[in-house]
């Protein structure tokens, strides 16, 4: 079972975005749980938490089809000890929330090192971050997101990925999200039915497909390897329909999250039918 949908808006409460996500013919969403710009937050109402369950009931949403995301400030790399105090405790309170509203995964950027400490020792941070986190709390997996390398952010490669992995003390509660812009950019081609072969191949090799907990497609808006963070419609970019076809015929991408942060809103709902088509011929 293939679950695809996009990543839609929670504005006016958590519990509109399984509403949002109903209306575009999606089997899967992705959300944030507080504004992602903003370090502070109201705590969820207990109103909003029962609603938001609610909702995903009655439409259908379980918690393996849910891929909520974290805010954009958090940085569990970061060098200076206050700054990476104020992102382990933002970071807690982001699967704090999850584990309120019933959710299993949290999806994040693994962080950047800011040119301020060397790449292994940011990728150590990153998993001591995450291990403080998952200590605090329970039954929530630390998604970790792959990504385009721009400026200092780590996890452009599967390399990244699996150290970070490497460091964590309970494996059963990390993986990883793969977004096929990122990968795309980070060097990874996706262009061809060879060329998927080979780039999940080397993610089997060096990651394992055992930690793939969710998936984000994206064509990409630059060239390949530019290590640049520009997503586009699906077919409109530089990786083209073929690898979302390739995707959605493979079965190692069953029983996930597959979440579209495409460009534009308005046609979410043609590009997950379209997906859809892909995968019946
Ligand atoms: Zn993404
Ligand atoms: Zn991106």
């Amino acid at each position: 079972m293939k679950y695809v949908g996009a990543h839609v808006s929670a504005a006016g409460g958590v519990e509109n975005a399984p509403l949002n996500a109903k209306a575009i013919g999606a089997r899967a969403f992705a959300l944030f749980t507080k504004n992602q710009r903003r370090w502070q937050a109201k705590p969820l109402t207990e109103a909003s938490i029962e609603a938001f369950k609610h909702s995903c009931q009655e439409l259908g949403y379980s918690p393996d089809q849910i891929l909520p995301h974290d805010s954009y400030l958090i940085n569990l790399a970061h060098p200076d000890p206050d700054a990476l105090e104020k992102s382990r405790v933002a970071f807690i309170d982001e699967m704090e929330r999850c584990q309120q509203l019933g959710l299993k995964l949290l999806n994040f950027h693994p962080g950047s090192h800011l040119k301020q400490i060397p790449e292994d020792q940011a990728l150590k941070r990153v998993a001591e971050s995450i291990n403080i986190a998952l200590d605090r709390t329970d039954g929530v997996v630390a998604v970790i997101e792959n990504t385009a390398g721009q400026g200092t952010n780590l996890g452009f490669s599967f390399e990244h990925l699996a150290a970070i992995i490497d460091g964590i003390e309970d494996k059963r509660r990390v993986g990883v999200c793969l977004d096929t812009c990122h990968a795309f950019v980070a060097g990874y081609d996706l262009r061809s039915v060879e060329s998927c072969e080979q780039t999940f191949a080397d993610f089997q090799r060096i990651v394992g497909f055992n930690y793939l907990r969710g998936m984000h497609l994206n064509d990409a808006k630059v060239e390949f390897g530019t290590r640049v963070d520009r997503h586009q419609s699906l077919g409109k970019g530089f990786i083209g329909l073929e690898c979302f076809r390739y995707i959605m015929r493979d079965e190692r991408f069953d029983g996930i999250p597959m979440v579209l942060e495409t460009i534009d809103d308005t046609i979410w709902a043609d590009e997950i039918e379209l997906l859809y088509q892909f995968q019946a011929g």
